[in-house]
């Protein structure tokens, strides 16, 4: 795991050691030497994660965070701040100004390389899903969508795996109001719970009497279900072995007993913020892709979609020997439509009538809209005559049963024509069939519309 951190600090040996530390992890490190330099390189840096002290003479670490994540090109970088041991009034006033995570000093090196790993590797994903929402033609994002610091003031389900009911207390009372802590003693229920219910999150106590709670660690990131859980384990004061294999194992955090409640609170915090960007950045992702392959109007798929599947669908037919046909269905008259009751009749007219296409075509098929009033129809496994049979049924049905688009606008009369294409040799291109039915409807309309032709070839 490499990234590019940005040590903030005043004090040269103090950023001069957190530099050997780090680069010793073949981690890359920039410095700077003050708040106002730190902002200054910022953008021409782009680091994955900034450290950065809190005390320092000018502009002070609390108020480079907040300036960090008020910025819409770096509010997505992870932020830890250096805070002073005795100071705990520090850890909320950073985590206010909007910083991700916090680590004391004089700072512990396994504290350090993990805070560091875990953010990088969330940050990982998150990038890699704000590249993939904002890349591609059609795939834009709406302005500053990836990025919500709000989205953490919403109350998340919690499971908290602890069998000690003092310490158990102690951590709802941390965490809630706002979030609902589901409190499970014994580890084989509580992955049931985590994978039936909706978590978001799962605290682990790594002292669990007669269980190893890393084995539960381990379960969760192995799941379908869990796998991206957010995990915090609870571990022991100074046990940092155990600490760190929950880590190589995937946990995300930690916390160590004594258990500081602003400490807990702060770091479910940042693991459900994150968790829900993830999450939000997925789902703005799966949008996009779902919009980039269907026309909007109908629901049917697009050109685009009907274009990517088609040479595939060919080739399989052709490679296999198998028949495939393509009818393009175009309406009648549609314009006069338009011009006698208005657009939007016509856009109703076009979602009816795709409807009723879809009704008469098999899964296999493939419909889509292939612009304006036009449509297609990729049918593997059809010869000719069946073409030309499922073509006429899908004709009268359209034919012969008056459309109703309002209660304010009389029943119209829609026809189609239709025309037909095959493969007729294994040299056959997508195209050269497109083209056949393609002529086949010209006819169609020459011959009075309302009907099916296929070409003669
Ligand atoms: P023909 O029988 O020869 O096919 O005549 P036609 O009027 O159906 O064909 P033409 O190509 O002249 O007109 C198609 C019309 O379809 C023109 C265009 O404004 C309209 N159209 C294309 N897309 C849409 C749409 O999304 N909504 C609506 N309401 N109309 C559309
Ligand atoms: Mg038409
Ligand atoms: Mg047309």
């Amino acid at each position: 795991m490499s990234a590019r951190i940005l040590v903030v600090d005043d004090v040269p040996t103090n950023a001069k050691l957190l530099e050997a530390r780090l680069t010793a992890e073949y981690f890359e490190v920039n410095i700077a030497f003050s708040g106002e330099e730190a902002l200054k390189s910022v953008a021409g840096l782009e680091p994955d994660i900034i450290l950065l002290d809190v005390m320092m003479p000018g502009m002070d670490g609390f108020e480079v965070c907040r300036r960090l994540k008020a910025d819409s090109k770096t509010h997505h970088i992870p932020v830890i701040m250096v805070t002073a041991l005795d100071q705990a009034d520090d850890r909320v006033q950073g985590l206010e100004a909007g910083a991700d995570d916090f680590l004391t000093k004089p700072v512990n090196d396994i504290a350090l390389l993990a805070r560091v790993k875990s953010l990088v590797r969330l940050k990982t994903v998150t990038d890699e899903l704000r590249m993939r929402t904002a890349g591609g033609d059609e795939m834009t994002l709406p302005e500053n969508a990836p990025w919500d610091n709000n989205i953490s003031a919403l109350p998340g389900n919690v499971l908290l795996v602890e069998d000690d009911p003092v310490a158990a207390q102690q951590i709802i009372s941390a965490l809630s109001p706002p979030h609902h802590v589901l409190v499970e003693s014994h580890p084989v229920e509580a992955v049931m719970r985590a994978v039936e219910n909706e978590i978001d999150l799962v605290i682990v106590s790594l002292s669990l009497d007669g269980y190893d709670g890393l084995r539960m660690c381990s379960q969760l990131r192995s799941l379908n279900h869990t796998r991206q859980m957010p995990i915090i384990t609870i571990v022991e004061e100074g046990d940092y072995v155990r600490l760190a294999r929950g880590l190589d194992l995937g946990v995300n955090d930690y916390i160590m007993r004594p258990l500081d409640e602003n400490e807990m609170f702060a770091r479910a915090r940042t693991q459900l913020r994150r968790r829900r960007n993830a999450e939000k950045l997925r789902q703005e992702l799966l949008k996009n892709i779902e919009h980039a392959v269907t026309d909007v109007l109908t629901g049917l798929h697009n050109r685009r979609y009907m274009e990517t599947h088609m040479n595939a669908l060919f080739e399989s037919a052709v490679n296999n020997g198998r028949e495939l046909s393509v009818l393009i269905l175009d309406i009648d008259f549609f314009k006069s439509v338009n011009d006698t009751y208005g657009h939007d009749v016509g856009d109703k007219v076009l979602q009816v009538f795709a409807r009723r296409a879809s009704a008469d075509i098999r899964g296999k098929d493939l419909l889509c809209r292939y612009g304006g009033e036009e449509f297609v129809v990729i049918m593997p496994d059809t010869d000719k005559a069946t073409a030309l049979q499922i073509a006429e049924r899908m004709r009268a049905r359209i034919a012969d049963k008056p459309f109703n688009v309002g209660k304010d606008i009389p029943q119209l009369s829609i026809t189609m024509s239709v025309g037909v294409g095959t493969i007729e040799s294994p040299v056959d291109r997508p195209e050269d069939v497109l083209k056949r039915a393609d002529k086949a409807l010209y006819q169609a309309k020459r011959g009075g519309r309302n009907r099916v032709i296929s070409d003669a070839a």
